[in-house]
């Protein structure tokens, strides 16, 4: 990709597409770590002269305008992060009003564009979009990982009009996470946990070669123990990924590792009656709502003297403490291994129990990206990457 020291921005307006795509509740931002996030890029092009024009997507708008879905209270959130005025640009982003708006920006001056899904263009890619965005800046610059795998006309379609290159952000997301795919040190430990094991099928079946150790956990388990031939209760199940499934047991069976015992409750329910149970005999009317105590000391062990760890989806389901052992087990099992490892951790839920743990800071790699960082594994190219180079 080519990086931000190859693009010359000194006294241009740069278009910059970020990831604001932030949860918001009666108007107030709930997490900011994805501002936070931007900053290094921003900072940059401040410091050698550039004014910026961001740009973001915020949620899924399916027709137009809809004030939840407004950008502005990031503004508000940018503007005391930055520690400068950030000027916020209510009208469309391909209006004419929008583009008088920018060309008055001065070096060192910032603009926060609408939400750019506003645009029907948007998601297609549409040229007259494409068009109209690449008017607003002298150069484009990607820092969006979280929607690097989308090709949108903010993302993609904008880097063929303009000058561009790769933020910091981006970089390092993408530097980081390609770690696990080519030369890993070893021992390679991955852990998959999550719902289902349909959305993270090629995930598995890309790192599955690569990796000594792969621990299964989250949902997920009951479909390789019903492969198994094991009892799941009324466990989450997927009946057409079980001979799927059977195939990765018989041909990985040395590095797939599973469950031997689960929490199981009697209905989902943070307040359900529970028991610790063999995993492969949930009893029936019950269902397996986590790891059990000798899974996650298994796991955590399996963990012990690992070079390198992805972890990806919680143990079970961590949103109910009853049911968060496991999760915070496997959470405290990677931060223990501090430098001794290169350790990564990428979608929400995994990076919401990390942050919980109080352990992220001894974590190598948080991935901001839940999407684009389980596409970059799979081994796919991403739009917004692929338009970079
Ligand atoms: P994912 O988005 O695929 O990573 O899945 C995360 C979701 O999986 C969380 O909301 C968990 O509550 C849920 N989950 C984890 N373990 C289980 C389980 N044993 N049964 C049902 N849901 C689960």
């Amino acid at each position: 990709m080519q990086t931000l020291d190859q693009l010359d921005v000194n006294g241009k307006r740069v278009l910059v597409r970020v990831d604001y795509n932030v949860p918001i509740k009666d108007g107030v931002v709930q997490d900011e770590t994805r501002v936070t996030a931007s900053l290094p890029t921003l900072q940059h092009l401040l410091a050698r002269g550039a004014a910026l024009v961001l740009m973001s997507h915020l949620g899924r708008p399916k027709n137009g305008p809809e004030e939840k879905y407004s950008l502005r209270p990031v503004a508000a959130v940018l503007e005391r992060a930055l520690g400068r005025p950030v000027k916020f640009i209510a009208s469309l982003p391909s209006s004419e009003e929008t583009r008088r708006a920018v060309e008055s920006l001065q070096p060192g001056e910032v603009a926060l564009l609408e939400n750019v899904r506003f645009e029907p263009g948007e998601e297609k890619n549409a040229p007259e979009l494409v068009e109209q965005l690449a008017r607003l800046g002298d150069a484009f610059v990607l820092d969006a990982f979280g929607s690097a795998h989308r090709a949108h006309a903010s993302v993609s379609g904008v880097a063929g009009r303009l000058p561009h290159a790769a933020g910091l952000l981006l970089h390092n997301e993408v530097e980081a996470l390609s770690r696990l795919l080519h030369d890993p040190a070893r021992p390679y430990v991955v852990i998959i946990g999550g719902a289902k094991v349909s959305d993270k099928i090629k995930v598995i079946e890309n790192l599955l070669p690569r990796v000594d150790r792969m621990l299964i956990g989250g949902g997920m388990m009951f479909t390789f123990i019903r492969a198994r031939g094991g009892q799941i209760g009324k466990s989450l199940v997927e009946e057409d990924q079980v001979a799927y499934a059977r195939q990765l047991l018989e041909q990985y069976g040395d590095r797939l590792m599973l469950p031997t015992d689960a929490v199981a409750a009697d209905r989902f329910a943070p307040d359900a009656q529970t028991r610790v149970v063999p995993a492969d005999r949930i009893p029936d009317g019950w269902m397996g709502l986590d790891i059990g105590p000798e899974t996650a000391r298994a796991y955590a062990e399996a963990l012990q003297g690992a070079k390198t760890v992805f972890w990806n989806g919680p143990m079970g389901v961590f949103e109910f403490p009853a049911f968060a052992a496991g999760t915070n087990a496997v959470a405290q099992a990677v931060a223990k291994l501090g430098n001794q490892a290169y350790t990564v951790v990428g979608g929400g839920d995994s990076v919401s129990a990390i942050n919980q743990s109080g352990q992220a800071s001894k974590v190598s790699h948080i991935s901001t990206g839940g999407g684009a960082s389980l596409e970059l594994l799979e081994g796919q190219l991403l739009p917004g990457v692929e338009a970079m180079k």
